[in-house]
């Protein structure tokens, strides 16, 4: 047995089969390139699922966590530490939202979205007003609100009775969100690129029309960008690329570059409800975790780096069209920024392994797509090999 198999045995007796794993076992990595094992190198157009935003190995993320962690670690947030408050002042100013509160991960953010927009409704609108409208394919998280919340029947086996109040209509339909809503509605939330269920960028004139349908009913607008969000469209979030802003918006995956966070940030008028007691987390937000992010926020918004990743993200997606006119498998390229899914004919696991044989990682989303979500740091030569590999895959 070589040193994965040995590793996957030992694996395999004492940890619950939650997942469909491939059967790579990685030991290091550097920028877009992973090692594992047994010595083998793969180009990661994976990221952790949109999270190592600035590849493997990464100095000056390794250099704030290292720095941090001989000053403190964690503290509870019954203290105040600068990390956070720094972290906290990035966030806002790239939201253009107001305030923050952080956790650890992407369905612990939804979870906080969704116990907002109840306390905020009940103040608001009405003791009735419970109700939250989501998306058919939509990924939310598993934790039980955001497992309700999740559009997608396979993962709600099992589970029931999920949390009431929360209902589903087709995503980019307005007209069947505004036959949804009623006096009972409270929030809407959506994923303004859907991730999960196949890379499915929202239209410009639906994501417009429903602002204004939350704006005119008083419901809480809320926008999962776990994965879309923190530089991965090419603007820091999606949203900014319609002109318009949520009153929520929730965050984790790339927030800290790999280091484990998550978040929202809301409007005033929202964020008010959450007062002492109301919510809270032990991990969320402190010293290490927030000065990983506060590092990472400093790069992704610096000089230029939104606008690379524009330019490279268009760059993928015009040699994965090319690919689409050569190749008859190929049925759609879509997405933005550096998060594209290419919808395929055949077996998206079929092409998926073959890269992972040739050296490249990639991920499969929804029921037909393959995802492209590499390292926002990845590079034109590095594009160009990834699209190389696939080709030879098809
Ligand atoms: C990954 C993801 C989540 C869940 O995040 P976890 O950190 O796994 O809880 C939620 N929403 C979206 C859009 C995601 O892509």
């Amino acid at each position: 047995m070589n040193k994965s198999e040995v590793l996957i045995n030992r694996a395999e007796k004492v940890i619950m089969p939650t997942y469909a794993r491939f059967p790579i076992a990685f030991e290091s990595g550097n920028g877009c390139v992973l090692k594992d094992v047994n010595g083998k190198e793969y180009l990661d157009c994976v990221a952790g699922i949109a999270v190592d935003c600035l590849g493997h190995n990464h100095p000056g993320l390794n250099a704030a966590i290292a720095d941090q962690c001989q000053k403190i670690m964690h503290v509870s947030n019954l203290y105040w530490t600068e990390p956070q408050i720094d972290a906290a002042e990035m966030l806002v100013k790239a939201s253009g939202l107001d305030k923050v509160f952080f956790c650890n991960s992407g369905a612990e953010a939804n979870e906080a979205a969704l116990k907002l927009v109840r306390i905020y409704a009940k103040q608001f609108k009405s003791e009735y007003a419970v109700e939250i409208i989501a998306m058919d394919h939509s990924f939310h998280g598993r934790t039980y609100g955001s497992i309700t919340a999740t559009g997608q029947e396979k993962y709600h086996k099992g589970l029931d009775p999920l949390l009431p109040g929360i209902s589903h209509v087709p995503f980019n339909d307005f007209d069947a969100l505004k036959a949804a809503v009623t006096d009972k509605t409270c929030a809407v939330l959506l994923e303004p690129i859907q991730g999960e269920g196949g890379i499915y960028p929202a239209d410009h004139e639906y994501l417009q029309a429903v602002r204004k349908l939350c704006d005119d009913e008083n419901l809480v607008l809320i926008f999962d960008e776990v994965q879309c969000g923190m530089g991965r469209s090419g603007k820091f979030f999606a949203y900014q690329h319609y002109n318009l802003k949520p009153d929520v918006v929730c965050m984790a995956k790339g927030i800290a570059g790999g280091f484990p966070m998550g978040g929202i940030i809301a409007c005033d008028k929202v964020a008010q409800v959450f007062t002492p007691g109301t919510h809270a987390s032990t991990f969320g937000g402190n010293p290490l975790a927030s000065a990983a992010s506060r590092y990472v926020l400093s790069v992704i918004t610096g000089d230029g780096f939104l606008d690379e990743v524009a330019e490279k993200g268009s760059y993928l997606m015009e040699k994965l069209r090319v690919l689409k006119e050569e190749h008859k498998c190929i049925t759609d390229v879509r997405g933005m920024g550096l998060m594209i899914g290419v919808a395929v004919s055949v077996p998206t696991g079929e092409i998926i392994n073959k890269a992972m044989e040739k050296g490249l990682l990639l991920v499969g989303a929804g029921s037909d797509a393959i995802r492209f979500v590499p390292p926002l740091t990845i590079n034109k030569e590095e594009i160009d090999r990834a699209v190389e590999i696939f080709e030879e895959c098809l």
